[in-house]
């Protein structure tokens, strides 16, 4: 998407400034603490990384985002969260962070072209779906790839398709799925599930779902849309071809946190912890959205977060400064 940004280039004082609020990432979390900071008359400075709007730009129609009775695209989300915080006072920079150092305070943010000092600091740097990296997947996302079964179950009404996994969230999906899907097959790449027994048995009983198993999914076919998948069996070598509507991929997401290790707590998939006020182990910094978010993985709750940290981080400065 083309990117509107408020351009900063800070003179060498400007650059020494200490900033009331850095807030890196520029998805729906960010975008959102951006909007509660900036209307607290804090003018946060996001950092945006390479995607305005994060990982729901990606997507064409979202739906279930309130407020919006027909729907709307993920790009047009994102630049509308940008343009209502930019209204009230939100600077935008198209940069990356690269390090961190929360040790000292006012905390350091370096970036590929800048070093910048903040008094508070809000991490929504969301996370990443795994992606199979087989052909087809990237030109066929949002034309019947995908890794969002509440994002985009409606689209595939009496249609078949296939769900790659064997985790709980691959299970979960994959019986939510049913409600919309003809047919829902598993592909899993052994001949028995990771998933906890109770999404088994659901998933075992639903007429709807089927398994390939011992199986990886090789090549996705199609060219506007989505055709059938070249499945490969692991165990035999046999490869054949498997018409469906639509792939989903459940194989684990990536919380974009590698930049705090060592700094911040997190859990053992890098998900960032957070106390019940957004805050992180030191005070004054702050996540939100799927950068700390191992669950619900939803713009409405990653907004939601977002406006949150903003709200804490806002009160932090007040009690602070007073
Ligand atoms: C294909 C797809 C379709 C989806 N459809 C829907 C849907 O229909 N409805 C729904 O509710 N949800 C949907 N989702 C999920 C939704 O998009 C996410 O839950 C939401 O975007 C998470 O928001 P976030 O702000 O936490 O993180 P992200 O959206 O992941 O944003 C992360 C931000 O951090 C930035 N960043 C990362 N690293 C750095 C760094 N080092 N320095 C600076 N910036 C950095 C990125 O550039 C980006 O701006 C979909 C997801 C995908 C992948």
């Amino acid at each position: 998407m083309e990117l509107k940004l408020n351009k900063i280039m800070p003179s060498e004082n400007e650059s020494k400034k200490v900033e009331k609020m850095i807030i890196i990432g520029a998805g729906p979390a960010g975008l959102s603490a951006a909007l509660y900071a900036a209307r607290a008359e804090l003018a946060p400075l996001v950092l945006t990384g390479m995607s305005l709007g994060g990982q729901a730009s990606l997507t064409h129609t979202i739906e279930n985002y309130p407020g919006f009775p027909e729907g709307v695209g993920g790009a047009e989300l994102g630049e509308l969260f940008q343009k209502q915080a930019e209204r009230f006072g939100a600077r935008f920079e198209f940069d990356t962070v690269t390090e961190v150092d929360f040790s000292v305070s006012p905390y350091i943010v370096k970036t590929y072209s800048s070093e910048y000092k903040a008094e508070t600091v809000i991490i929504s740097t969301g996370a990443n779906p795994n992606h199979l990296e087989i052909p087809g997947e990237v030109d066929l996302t949002g034309k019947g790839v995908s890794y969002c079964g509440t994002c985009d179950g409606w689209f595939f009404k009496d249609k078949d398709i296939v769900v790659i996994g064997g985790g709980d969230s691959a299970l979960e999906e994959g019986v939510f799925l049913t409600r919309f899907a003809k047919t829902v097959t598993i592909i899993h790449r052994r001949d028995e599930l990771r998933a906890g027994k109770i999404l088994q048995t659901r998933a075992f009983s639903n007429p709807k779902i089927r398994f390939i198993w011992d199986s990886i999914i090789e090549k996705i076919n199609g060219t506007t849309a989505v055709e059938s998948v070249r499945v490969r069996n692991v165990k035999t070598g046999e490869e054949s071809t498997f018409p469906t509507d639509g792939v989903f991929v459940f194989i684990g997401h990536t919380p974009n946190t590698d930049l705090f290790k060592g700094q911040l707590a997190m859990d053992e998939s890098g998900y960032l912890i957070v106390d019940d006020k957004m805050q992180t182990k030191i005070p004054g910094i702050y996540a939100a959205g799927e950068a700390m978010d191992p669950n619900f993985k939803q713009v409405v709750t990653s907004t939601g977060w977002g406006a949150s940290a903003a709200i804490q981080a806002t009160k932090y400065l007040e009690e602070k400064n007073s």
